[in-house]
């Protein structure tokens, strides 16, 4: 469905097999222990994967939001950890490729696969409201002080930078913000906690502070008080349509696994499978055909984006929530139709829909949540503001 040409295939190719040799077989583990999936994200490194949607210029493969989501599916399908981690990068590196003070160094160190970034704007104050930042910015001797509490950060430990908002210093509204590159070399960054979330086990989550960090104009990456404007139009689409691909990939694990159960499991004393089981049938159907209607949703969001109009935000928002909601549905009747097999976490013979079931739950509450995106997409119908 997302109709890659030639060239964009054989990238798929290489992320498919990428996914095959290494993500998929350390997926269980990095949920089971709740680890970092570091390997993971160095095999995508090592082929340039870092790199995937920063210009050639600075060494990257200079892919658009279509290869992006293709990616993130097929690496979802495996472990969705590794692609939320993975989607935080490419979110923060497309805010850099846009910058107004591009970190040109920066770019081409991730293009290599030697800079891992992430998004740091929630914060306690806030909330999932993330165009309206507490913190503020202060101007001291020429230079920008840095103070906030974000909540729940990606990468958190790994991260070798930030993408950072905050609000503008001549803020008049909640939403004059900017947005920062902050390192995590920084003086007066810290990181604390550690992610112990039901799904998602390996995307090391966790709050990260900012005690007067002190940085130069050039870290700007929008213009004064442009940060909303860089939210809304260069990394909401990376965002929210690649937790869309990623919410399609669970789901398709998910049809895969039951499609696997079902056709192989025995009822020896009838010799029949489960797949005589006409309610079984049933389930595997509907849960491929909602699986399908959410990537054809995507699809028409990506070709929206590729030729902008008015119902572009729109389809982007909406597609992060069909998406989202079609993945708790999936994983939710394929737990059913996968019976005890489907429930257990034993490793070996694992089916890995009991994690595909905690996994597809947390692209519900990140923000945009599925409520805020029904909210917003509620006030423009209504022409009314979205964000204030
Ligand atoms: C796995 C995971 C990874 C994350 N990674 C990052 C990251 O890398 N960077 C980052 O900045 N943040 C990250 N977050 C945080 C995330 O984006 C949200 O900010 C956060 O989940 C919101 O949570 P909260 O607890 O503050 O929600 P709350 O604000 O407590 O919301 C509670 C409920 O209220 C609903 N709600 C709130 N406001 C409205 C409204 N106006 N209309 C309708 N319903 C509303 C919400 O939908 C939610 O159901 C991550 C979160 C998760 C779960």
């Amino acid at each position: 469905m997302y109709r890659l040409s030639e060239k964009q295939q054989k990238i798929m190719d290489k992320a498919r097999e990428i996914s095959d040799k290494f993500i998929g077989p350390r997926a269980a583990q990095v949920d089971k222990d709740g680890t970092y999936p570091m390997e993971s994200m160095k095999a995508l490194a090592t082929e340039g994967f870092w790199g995937l949607n920063i210009a050639p210029e600075f060494g990257g493969m200079g892919q658009g939001l279509r290869v992006m989501c293709a990616v993130l599916d097929e690496i979802a399908q495996r472990c969705a950890s590794t692609a939320m981690c993975y989607k935080m990068h490419l979110s923060g590196q497309a805010a850099y490729g846009a910058a107004v003070n591009k970190p040109r160094d920066v770019l081409r160190a991730a293009a290599e696969g030697k800079h891992l970034t992430t998004l740091a704007w929630s914060e306690f104050g806030s909330r999932g409201h993330f165009w309206a930042p507490v913190s503020q910015e202060k101007r001291r001797n020429g230079k920008i002080v840095l103070n906030a509490s974000k909540s729940m950060i990606t990468t958190a430990n790994d991260a070798d930078s930030y993408v950072v908002t905050t609000r503008w210093s001549e803020a008049e509204t909640p939403v004059d913000n900017m947005l920062y590159m902050v390192l995590k070399q920084d003086e007066g960054v810290s990181i604390s906690g550690k992610w112990d979330g039901l799904g998602m086990r390996g995307n090391d989550s966790a709050p990260l502070t900012l005690r007067d960090v002190t940085i130069g104009e050039d870290r700007a990456l929008c213009g004064p008080g442009k940060g909303l404007d860089m939210m809304l139009n260069v990394v909401l689409p990376v965002f929210a349509l690649g937790n869309a691909a990623i919410s399609i990939g669970i789901a398709e694990a998910a049809v895969k696994a039951t499609h696997h159960h079902i056709t192989t499991g025995r009822f020896q004393y009838l010799n029949q499978s489960l797949a005589d089981v006409p309610l079984e049938r049933a389930r595997l159907a509907q849960i491929r055909l909602e699986t399908d209607r959410a990537r054809a949703h995507l699809a028409a969001a990506l070709d929206s984006v590729e030729n902008p109009g008015p119902a572009t935000m729109l389809l982007v928002l909406e597609s992060k929530a069909a998406a989202a909601e079609t993945a708790v549905r999936v994983t939710d009747i394929a737990l059913l139709a996968s019976g005890g097999r489907g429930f257990s976490r034993n490793l070996s013979g694992n089916l890995g829909i009991e994690r595909n079931f905690r996994d597809a739950r947390a692209a519900q509450v990140m923000g945009p949540s599925s409520d805020m995106i029904h909210e917003l997409i509620g006030r423009a119908l209504c022409g009314m503001e979205l964000f204030s």
